[in-house]
């Protein structure tokens, strides 16, 4: 018997160690995330060969992380504002910097729990959500198509139009997407930087619905659970995946509290 210490991190690792936790609570093939347990011995097969460890797991490895993003929440903390009305600036990283690294961590997070479904297209809006858009497209292997805000709108009937009103900006406008960009065939991913009330995402769900587009479901980096947007999207059954859920944040003292 040995105690050995180890940090696993790989893939192929944590599947040896699916293997040898036979019925017992297994992993799923999750991001590089690392897997800290206490290896306590191994037993031997009739052929001689090496074996799977028995493990004995501690209980922060045994326990399914939440599926949201623990580096992303990281940042947010560590380089997030709060303002007053709401608001949470995270211009150093997301909406004016981008750290495109994160973002390609978050595709391929995005890609993990959308696994399964038929993504041919992702759409997004303008302005802030294209960047992330784009780099979790190359993650899918789909193109991005990005609903564009527009003043005045061309009527010829060429355009899918919706109305929506900016969070922070609280003005509404009209945004509109080339009916040469969406159609029946499609099967769509919205992918958005926050959600907050759900104005973005449900002029987009109009638009996909008016294209007879199918809508596959809705990726969020953050989510405000304090605003309804959240809950009304999911009670439409619609699959929402958001990477990192403010449950409450304070523009005084500057706390944000995780879901
Ligand atoms: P909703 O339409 O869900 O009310 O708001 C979502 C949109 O408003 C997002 O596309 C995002 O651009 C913007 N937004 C909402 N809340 C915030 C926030 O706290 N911080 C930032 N930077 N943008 C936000």
């Amino acid at each position: 018997m040995f105690i050995n210490k180890r940090k696993y991190s790989t893939n192929a690792e944590q599947g040896q160690l699916n293997g040898g936790l036979k019925n017992q609570q297994k992993f799923t093939p999750d991001t590089p995330k690392m897997i800290e347990f206490i290896q306590c011995g191994c037993y031997h097969r009739s052929d001689g060969g090496s074996s799977a460890p028995v493990m004995k797991m501690t209980e922060k490895a045994s326990i399914k992380e939440p599926e949201h993003m623990k580096i992303l929440e990281e940042r947010i903390r560590k380089d997030g504002v709060v303002k007053e009305g709401n608001v949470l600036k995270v211009d150093s990283f997301l909406n004016h910097q981008m750290d495109v690294s994160l973002f390609h961590e978050m595709g391929l997070e995005w890609k993990r729990l959308f696994e399964g479904k038929n993504i041919n297209k992702i759409l997004t809006i303008e302005a802030s959500g294209i960047g992330i858009a784009c780099v979790a497209a190359e993650c899918f292997g789909v193109p991005v198509v990005f609903a564009k805000k527009t003043a005045s709108i061309n009527l010829d009937g060429d355009m899918y139009t919706a109305k929506v009103e900016s969070f922070t900006k609280k003005k509404v406008s009209d945004v509109i997407v080339s009916k040469k960009f969406l159609g029946p065939d499609d099967h769509i991913l919205i992918i958005d930087d926050f959600l907050a009330n759900g104005c973005a995402v449900m002029g987009l769900i109009d638009i996909i619905n008016a294209s007879g587009a199918t809508l596959e479901g809705v990726g969020i980096a953050i989510e405000k659970g304090f605003q309804k947007g959240g809950a009304e999207i999911r009670a439409r059954g619609i699959q929402l995946e958001s990477l990192a859920i403010v449950e409450s944040m304070d523009a005084t003292t500057g706390e944000i509290v995780f879901h």
